[in-house]
C-alpha cells in the first residue's frame, strides 16, 4: 500500500510563499490499497488534489472510503470540492463520529446548504457518485476495503469538539492516524492513544506546537513535537510522521524542526511535507 500526504497544514489553508515547500493544504492522508481503492485521512482541502489523481488515473469505479477525525473545517472542507463527489459509478463513504444532538449526516449537510456552498447536494442519489455515511457508534472496529480499522475518542483539553483517532490494519501494516489531540497528563498516560499507535508501522500524529510553546498551546486542542515523541516511543512507533502544522510556521521553522528531529537517535522521526509519498 501507498501513503500520501496530500494535505499538512492545520486550523487555516495558507497559500503564502514561504509555506510551499511544506505545503499549505489543510489535512488529508491517502493510504492507497489498491488501484481505486483508497482509504483517506481527513478531508481538508487536499483531498481535492487526491480526488484528480485518482480519477486521472481510473475515471469510474473508484471506491473512497474517508476516515474522519472531526467535523472542524480545516478536516472537512476539502469535501465539495472533490471532483469524485460529482462523478457518476463511484463510491465514497465518509466514516466519523457524531454528537448526541447532532448527528454526523446532520453536520456534513450543514456545510452543503445553499448559503453556504455553491456545489450540489451529492447526497441525494441523481446526483454524482454514490456517497453514504457510516457514524461511528459503539464497535471500536469496522472493515473498510479489506483493511480492519479501529477507532476511538481521543482527549481535547478543555474543547467541546469530540476528535477521532484511527488504527489500520492491512496485510501486516499497520498505520495509524491521531490528530488535533491534547492530552491532559502525559501522553502514554492516555490508554485509547496507545492501543491505536501500538507497534504501528506509521503513527501520524498532531504536533502543531513547538517544545517552548507549551503554555500557549495548552486549551487549544493540539499537540506540542514532544507529545508525539512521547507517545511514539512509548508505543514502540516504527516511524513518526509529525502534522498538522500550525499555520504560522514558515518553511524555515518547519526545516529547523526537522534538523531537530534528526538528530534523535532512538526513534525515526520527520515533518510531514505536502507530496511525501511511499510505499509500506
Ligand atoms: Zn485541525
Amino acid at each position: 500500500m501507498r501513503l500520501t500526504f496530500w494535505g499538512v497544514r492545520g486550523s487555516v489553508a495558507t497559500p503564502e510563499a514561504e509555506n510551499q515547500n511544506y505545503g499549505g493544504n489543510t489535512p488529508c492522508v491517502e493510504l492507497r490499497l489498491g488501484q481505486g481503492r483508497s482509504l483517506v485521512f481527513d478531508a481538508g482541502l487536499g483531498l481535492r488534489w487526491q480526488s484528480n489523481r485518482m480519477l486521472d488515473e481510473r475515471p469510474a469505479d473508484n471506491c473512497v472510503e474517508i476516515l474522519l477525525s472531526h467535523c472542524h473545517w480545516d478536516h472537512i472542507q476539502g469535501i465539495p470540492f472533490a471532483p469524485v463527489m460529482y462523478v457518476p459509478h463511484n463510491h465514497v463513504t465518509i466514516h466519523g463520529a457524531g454528537y448526541p444532538h447532532r448527528p454526523l449526516l446532520a453536520n456534513l449537510m450543514e456545510q452543503l446548504r445553499p448559503e453556504f456552498c455553491p456545489v450540489p447536494n451529492f447526497f441525494h442519489d441523481e446526483v454524482g457518485a454514490n456517497v453514504t455515511v457510516n457514524p461511528l457508534t459503539s464497535d471500536p472496529w469496522f472493515e473498510a476495503l479489506g483493511a480492519k480499522i479501529r477507532w476511538g475518542f481521543l482527549p481535547r483539553g478543555t474543547s467541546s469538539s469530540i476528535v477521532v483517532g484511527y488504527r489500520v490494519e492491512y496485510r501486516k501494516k499497520r498505520v495509524a492516524y491521531l490528530t488535533d489531540v491534547e492530552y491532559p497528563a502525559r501522553p502514554e498516560d492516555c490508554s485509547e492513544a496507545m492501543e491505536l499507535a501500538e507497534k504501528v508501522d506509521v503513527l501520524i500524529h498532531d504536533a502543531q506546537f513547538l517544545p517552548d510553546e507549551r503554555e500557549i498551546a495548552r486549551d487549544r486542542g493540539h499537540s506540542t513535537y514532544e507529545d508525539a515523541i512521547a507517545l511514539a516511543r512509548a508505543a514502540k512507533v516504527k516511524r513518526l510522521i509529525c502534522t498538522h502544522h500550525d499555520p504560522s510556521r514558515s518553511d524555515r521553522e518547519l526545516d529547523e524542526v526537522a534538523a531537530w528531529l534528526r538528530q534523535l537517535k532512538d526513534l525515526q522521526v520527520e515533518v510531514a511535507r505536502e507530496g511525501l509519498e511511499f510505499e509500506l
